[in-house]
């Protein structure tokens, strides 16, 4: 595990080179000590050989003889080690010998030296024999020199032999010692490869540790830049490289915020899915729209929610995602789905973006336009169709009869009239639609009720009610525009009279409101069932058709007073109990002019 560390890299690396270098010097010396040890052998015989005075004059028995009392053949060539030996080179006899197993064992003795090479060259003619050959014995391998030497009875050969014994006791102890030294060597050799390494290894640490920081985003630790070279380099651009990142980081994260934060505060939805169907981003507005925050959530579970009659597979394989789109309803809403993709590097769609888009007011709108359209016609329809039969009844000969003729005439008149008013009122409508300019002025409302209510005298009193006004004490003038208003008040007031039976009471009551004045108008007619009273303000909205047609009612008139109110800034509301009486108030601010 440990050989994974650089540091332990290098410190073996150091070790191994200091192993094999020390070998390397071991198996030199060791080699070096033996050739030390022949060559001091072989300059003792050949310095000394001159001085023996050894000449060809001499006999065998004359040398034998000199030689065993010689005294630097006797402290320096004899010993338990060294011997020599003289041999007659040509019947290859032993003359003499200072060998110790050459008075133990003469044959053994010769077949011994006789494996010399040193000793077979010079038997073969060679003066000399002075290689450094070692020759395996049984009684201890030796080292020799041998040289020729003529005498006066023929050739002789002077054979000097030194027993390895002590070289290797010496090279054993040389050994043992550079064993020492080489342990010694590598132990030092690791404490420096130690040291030296952690120079190297201390701040690529370092920066390995700064690197795991930048990983879990700290980024403002700063390297130390110790020296100047690769290590001291490669330290600075680090640094360089972590603050790039961190500007570059906070770059991208600032965009990833704006970006978001445009996302989130789109009123489209928007919902980002990758490859897999997975979503990767889903903004507050998509979020609302499928009231739900589940991140785990794919397109399929989605497109089931909402019914999307796609696949991520068909979408991700088609070629015009933009003509892609469809409607659908979640809950109260009515949701248009467009599809977008969005690539990678290479150009590949990398993923789809649904936009959701909230249609429920276009579609409401277009429903109401629809409605509105249908029940304007349906409306013109009834007294047109009167019209049209009577007209041809008269054309038809009725008019012959002039009392016939002339109900005939009234039924043409009254339902033209009928025409007229709800022509009339849609064209009020109609105007309020396309923002009408409001005649600004200053208006008492409570004179501006007894204005109303003078112009209804006559009706409430065909029906012997009672209509009696109510006022807080002083009433703030209003800003509005008093054309509007009355017609506001007309409708509400007259509303009251229409829908309350004879005898009945109407009440109108003009009160302080916060910031504003309220004006109740309160009758004990037939009232509103619970369910209609919401929808009474609608165009056309009527409880009882036949009866509203029968008092000359559009079906308009509340929603006209609505728009008026609202173009006022104000209110329109309505309470009701079915058959005991129905009260409508209407809030108006008392704003002033220029604000207006
Ligand atoms: P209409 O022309 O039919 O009166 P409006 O828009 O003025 O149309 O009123 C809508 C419907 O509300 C009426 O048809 C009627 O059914 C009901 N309504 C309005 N005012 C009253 C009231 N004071 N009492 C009972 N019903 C009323």
């Amino acid at each position: 595990m440990f050989l994974r560390s650089l540091q332990w890299r290098l410190i073996i690396i150091i070790a191994t080179i200091t192993f094999i270098l020390m070998s390397v010097i071991w198996v030199f010396l060791t080699y070096k000590v033996e050739d030390i040890f022949y060559n001091d052998f072989k300059g003792t015989i050949s310095r000394n050989y001159a001085t023996l005075n050894i000449n060809s004059n001499m006999s065998a028995e004359e040398l034998i003889s000199k030689l065993e009392d010689d005294p630097v053949i006797l402290s320096q060539l004899v010993s338990e080690v060294k011997s020599y030996t003289i041999i007659n080179a040509d019947t290859l006899e032993i003359v003499y010998s200072s060998d110790a197993l050459y008075g133990k064992d003469k044959i053994e003795f010769r077949n011994e030296i006789l494996k010399s090479e040193n000793l077979m060259s010079v038997i073969n003619g060679n003066a000399v024999g002075e290689r450094k050959t070692v020759t395996k014995s049984q009684s201890g391998d030796f080292y020799d020199y041998v040289k020729r030497q003529p005498l006066l009875d023929g050739d002789y050969v002077l054979f000097f032999k030194y027993n390895r014994s002590q070289a290797i006791a010496i090279i054993k102890e040389f050994n043992n010692a550079i064993l020492i030294g080489m342990i010694l060597a590598v132990a030092v050799a690791v404490i420096i490869g130690f040291l030296l390494s952690r120079t190297i290894t201390k701040p690529i640490t370092d920066i390995t540790k700064k690197a795991e920081s930048i990983t879990s985003g700290d980024f403002d630790q700063v390297l130390e830049v110790k020296s100047d070279d690769e290590i001291g380099k490669l330290t600075g651009t680090f640094n360089y490289m972590a603050s790039q990142l961190k500007s570059m980081l906070s770059e991208i994260s600032n965009e990833k915020n704006k970006f978001e934060m445009i996302l989130n505060y789109m009123t489209d939805g928007i919902i980002a899915f990758n490859r897999n169907g997975h979503i990767i981003h889903i903004n507050t507005a998509a979020a609302a729209f499928l009231e739900s925050e589940k991140p785990d959530q794919t397109f399929t579970d989605i497109t089931k929610v909402l019914n999307v009659p796609y696949t991520l597979h068909e979408l991700l394989s088609s070629k015009n995602l933009s003509d892609i789109s469809c409607s659908v309803q979640i809950r109260n809403m009515f949701l248009k789905i467009q599809f977008a993709a969005f690539t990678d590097k290479e150009n590949n769609v990398d993923g789809i973006i649904m936009v959701l888009q909230d249609n429920t007011k276009e579609y409401k709108l277009n429903n109401m336009r629809k409605e509105f359209v249908a029940n304007v016609s349906h409306e013109l329809k009834t007294p047109l169709t009167s019209i049209k039969s009577y007209s041809e009844t008269l054309l038809d000969g009725v008019i012959e009869d002039t009392e016939t003729a002339r109900n005939f005439v009234r039924v043409i008149y009254s339902e033209s009239n009928r025409m007229d008013r709800i022509v009339k009122d849609l064209l009020l409508l109609s105007k309020h639609d396309s923002g009408i300019k409001l005649n600004f002025q200053r208006i008492s409302p409570v004179e501006l009720i007894h204005s109303v209510v003078e112009q209804l005298r006559l009706s409430v009193r065909e029906k012997e009610q009672r209509l009696n006004i109510y006022s807080d004490e002083n009433i703030s003038d209003i800003y509005g525009d008093r054309d509007r208003l009355e017609q506001l008040f007309l409708n509400v007031i007259g509303n009251a009279i229409k829908y309350t039976p004879e005898h009945g009471i109407i009440t109108v009551h003009v009160g302080h409101q916060k910031n504003g004045v309220s004006v109740k108008v309160i009758d004990t007619g037939i009232g509103i069932p619970e369910k209609d009273l919401e929808r009474i303000f609608e165009r056309f909205y009527r409880v009882d058709k036949a009866r509203s047609r029968q008092l000359g009612g559009t079906g308009l008139g509340l929603s006209i007073a609505k728009e008026i109110a609202e173009s006022h800034g104000g209110t329109i509301q309505a309470k009701s109990k079915l058959r005991k009486g129905t009260e409508i108030t209407v809030f108006l601010p008392v704003n002033d002019k220029n604000s207006m």
